[in-house]
């Protein structure tokens, strides 16, 4: 890649960052701190002859002529040198209605004249109208601004700063001028002028005005300033109001995203809820299944260590000629129907779930072997006489075995036992409920 354009892609990239602009923001004061010199100047020519009517004086024992009025050209003749002797030129500012022109924004006056004669000096003045102490209309009162400049700088553009003028003390002392007003001050010139500086030197003086025009800057040092800083501060303050919104935004867009993050993990915790409960339980009854029964099962061997336990198999009777002579229908809304009468007629804490097939576990914590026994005839007897929905006028019969946990004894064990009781009820006859042997008679 040439240099020209690696410098630029770099260039480039500087500035799409935030300290880029701020860097080059820098860049740009510095070079706007350090150039306020170098801008271009506000120039305002004062035209004697549009401004006013151009106008030449001279004491009484001297002489003033127009050699050439448009041309701005005129001779004082000095026949005599005295104290007084004074002969010159001045124009008024008009400035619509206004008392004097504010100049005050002007640094230099740039005077083309030519002049030749015996003098060594001559002397330019402003004339500052002061509010509230010269008399509107009355020239003399108003402050009377000069700078005595050597004829031989003449020869060439005369450039006067403004610094150079001060205030007569003639002026001064003749109207007793307050300390406040005695600086120099052009926010209201009414007049500007050219004249002789005492002494004005006997014989002829002949001159001419070519141009004269005041210059200052489009704008004043303290301002430039000022408005560089003013520029500083809404920068930042736009830097900081678009940093503080897009904060405000990233923040709301990452609520929003923790918002949807918190309801997906609530959903899921709801469906992880939902299918724990569906793989605890059978689908066709409702009731708790193998699974289901074997976290009761480790929950109560876990907490029942001292207190009875019992459990109770119980199995329909030929249930498979139901579902072959009736269909599988029929025999799914027996064991619904049946299901459901277990549950009902069991306690809170009693666990009733299905084994598999038509076979139903109850695991009865807190209940010793008889009691078992009680509730196993109790349920055997309800579902006798219980008339089915899906069969109306069949009867529905149940072999239970029926045993209680011996101590130390684990759930498969006990479990063996009350099996091998239902095989022995099935044995006897069906329709009864046997009590599992004791692990002796094992
Ligand atoms: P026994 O008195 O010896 O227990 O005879 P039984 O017919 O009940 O026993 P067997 O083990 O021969 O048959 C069990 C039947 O249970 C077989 C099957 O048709 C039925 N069965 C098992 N599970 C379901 C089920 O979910 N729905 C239906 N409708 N029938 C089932
Ligand atoms: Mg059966
Ligand atoms: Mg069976």
């Amino acid at each position: 890649m040439p240099r020209s354009l690696a410098t630029t892609t770099v260039l480039a990239r500087l500035c799409r960052s935030t300290y880029g602009r701020v860097f080059a923001a820098c860049m740009l004061t510095l070079v706007a701190m350090v150039s306020y010199d170098s801008l271009p100047q506000k120039v305002m020519p004062l035209e004697p002859l549009v401004n006013a009517d151009p106008y030449i004086y001279a004491d009484d024992r001297n002489e003033v002529d127009w050699l050439d009025y448009d041309a701005l050209q005129w001779e004082c003749l000095v026949q005599e040198q005295h104290s007084t002797a004074f002969c010159g030129f001045h124009f008024e500012l008009r400035n619509h209605g206004q008392i004097g022109m504010d100049l005050s924004r002007y640094t230099h006056l740039h005077v083309d004249l030519d002049y030749q004669g015996p003098a060594h000096r001559l002397r330019f003045y402003f004339r500052n109208h002061e509010p509230g102490f010269s008399t509107p209309g009355n020239i003399e009162t108003a402050k009377f601004l000069q700078a005595n400049i050597p004829v031989s700088f003449m020869e060439e553009k005369l450039i006067l700063a403004v610094e150079e003028f001060h205030v007569a003390e003639w002026w001064i002392d003749e109207y007793d001028v307050p300390r406040a007003l005695s600086g120099v001050d052009l926010r209201n010139v009414v007049a500007v002028g050219i004249d002789l500086s005492y002494p004005g030197g006997e014989g002829r003086h002949e001159l001419q005005l070519n141009n004269i025009e005041l210059v200052g800057p489009w704008i004043r040092r303290d301002r430039w300033y000022a408005g560089l800083m003013l520029f500083w501060m809404l920068g930042l303050a736009v830097l900081g109001s678009v940093k503080f919104w897009q904060l405000r935004r990233s923040v709301a867009t990452e609520r929003q995203r923790l918002d949807h993050l918190k309801r997906e993990a609530e959903q899921l915790q709801s469906e992880k809820a939902k299918f724990r409960e569906l793989s605890q339980h059978d689908e066709l009854t409702g009731l708790l299944n193998r699974q289901g029964l074997g976290e009761a099962v480790q929950e109560a061997f876990d907490q029942e260590s001292g207190r009875p336990l019992s459990l109770l198999i119980a199995d329909i009777d030929h249930f498979k000629p139901v579902n072959d002579t009736l269909g599988h229908d029929v025999g799914d809304q027996v064991l619904k129907q049946l299901a459901s009468l277990l549950a009902r007629h069991v306690r809170q804490a009693d666990c009733v779930a299905r084994w598999g097939g038509e076979e139903f576990v109850i695991l009865l914590p807190g209940t010793q072997m008889m009691d078992a026994y009680t509730l196993a005839e109790k349920l055997r007897t309800l579902v006798s006489e219980q008339s089915f929905d899906a069969m109306p006028g069949q009867r529905v019969t149940l072999s239970m075995g029926v045993g209680e946990r011996e101590q130390g004894e684990s759930y498969i064990e006990l479990f063996r036992r009350v099996d091998k009781a239902l095989y022995r009820a099935k044995d006897q006859g069906r329709n009864c409920t046997v009590l599992a042997d004791t692990p002796e008679s094992r």
